[in-house]
């Protein structure tokens, strides 16, 4: 058994790199052994991997496709295709996208769960724009936000996968993209109702937000000071 020589944490063979604060791991009784299991999966997969995957696919496309039909057969017998039933196909829709290709895809699932659920949103907020509420509200308003969304998702996915190591830092990061969604939003809302950009209750909102980015940086250096103080001074 190890532990992290800078914070303690107790660490399996499979790992490399203290899982809290990214210490690279030298342990001449304990080398690293990529076949052991790792404590934590890389990419978060709510299904074991023993389950049926294709069988759970189907049962959750008949569940979702069963109301959409109902829907639009009563909507074509008693209304006589005034559009609601899409609404309620488009929601089933969207359902699909969002359970069924996670089931099925095994690499890259969080970048194929982005494109596909920022393509399903969109295109189920267009059904309810085109069926439900007509207006400028999808161009100007719901598709600004939510490709917004969509691409800071992607960056903070890279950065916390590839760049920022270690809990406190990626935490940080992921605090310092709520300013940016949160600023986005007010321009695409302002630019909407007013046609001009006056940023105002974002930036109240932002502030708290850089405050603990700048605590959890600050909390990181200083345990890295601590250790390496304990470590020249023998304590
Ligand atoms: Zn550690």
């Amino acid at each position: 058994m190890s532990y992290c020589v800078n914070c303690g944490v107790e660490l399996a063979p499979s790992q490399r790199a203290c899982p809290l604060c990214g210490t690279p791991v030298q342990n001449p009784r304990q080398p690293y052994d990529p076949e052991t299991p790792k404590p934590f999966p890389s990419e978060l997969d709510l299904f074991s991997p023993s389950d049926d995957r294709g069988y759970l696919a189907l049962i959750a496309t008949l569940l979702l496709a069963l109301p959409a039909a109902i829907c639009l057969c009563c909507d074509l017998a008693y209304t006589h295709g005034a559009g609601w039933s899409l609404l309620v196909a488009g929601a089933m829709g969207l359902l699909w996208i969002l359970v069924v290709p996670m089931l099925l895809i095994r690499r890259g699932r969080v970048w194929w769960a982005l494109l596909l659920d920022t393509a399903g949103v969109l295109g189920y907020l267009w059904l309810v724009e085109r069926f439900a509420a007509p207006g400028e509200w999808y161009w100007r308003l719901a598709v600004p936000i939510v490709l917004l969304l969509f691409f800071l998702a992607a960056a903070d996915t890279l950065l916390l996968r590839r760049v920022v190591k270690g809990r406190l830092r990626q935490t940080a990061a992921a605090v310092i993209t709520v300013p940016l969604l949160l600023a986005g939003i007010e321009a695409a809302v302002d630019f909407y109702l007013d046609g001009q950009v006056d940023l105002f209750w974002s930036l109240l909102v932002s502030l708290p937000c850089l405050l603990l980015a700048l605590l959890l940086l600050v909390l990181d250096r200083r345990r890295r000071f601590k250790a390496q103080m304990r470590k020249r001074l023998h304590w």
